[in-house]
């Protein structure tokens, strides 16, 4: 009698069968920001110690999210929702809270601001670029203790680029 019961589908053999799916087994994780309903993106633990102003005894160990809404004062939340940072509890100006500020940081390592690229000409802003990206490089770049995010910012230069761009195009 064959016995490799998987390719034998006999009906009612219980040893054949797939485990369950442990979907009751995962922590329930909030993922949206308590304040703003918005999903927020993890960050690091590392990211938050490094970024906020006030005692790092209020920190827990779970994990963090950032939340990059304009109009929301969260910056970090816990994923189990209970915990709030707000951005008079970070030591930075976010950026994503204040994008048309000229003196804020998009570049919290290379220190270039939205103010320096909105005022710069397109060849000045390819410089820019191209600092960040030769800074990458050379491995002089620390995003996860430097910016709010947590992570590069060459996708927001980039962002903010295109915009001014776009819009000197209109004008
Ligand atoms: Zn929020």
């Amino acid at each position: 009698m064959a016995e490799i019961c998987c390719s034998v589908s006999s009906a009612g053999s219980a040893t054949c069968e797939l485990p369950a799916p442990a979907v009751e087994r995962l922590p329930r994780v909030v993922t949206t920001c308590p304040v703003c309903g918005e999903k927020g993106k993890p960050v690091q633990g590392q990211t938050v110690k490094a970024l906020l102003s006030v005692t790092l005894r209020q920190v827990e160990n779970g994990d963090y999210m950032f939340c990059g809404t304009r109009t929301c004062p969260v910056v970090y939340f816990s994923a189990d929702g209970k915990h709030t940072f707000t951005t008079d509890q970070v030591r930075e100006r976010v950026y994503q809270k204040e994008p048309e500020a000229g003196d804020v940081k998009i570049c919290y390592c290379f220190q270039h601001t939205v103010g320096e690229i909105r005022h710069a000409s397109s060849e000045a802003r390819n410089a820019i670029l191209n600092d960040i990206n030769a800074g990458i490089q050379a491995d002089q770049c620390a995003c996860d203790l430097r910016n709010p995010q947590g992570s590069c910012c060459l996708g927001n230069v980039r962002g903010l680029i295109k915009r001014f761009e776009q819009s000197s195009q209109v004008s």
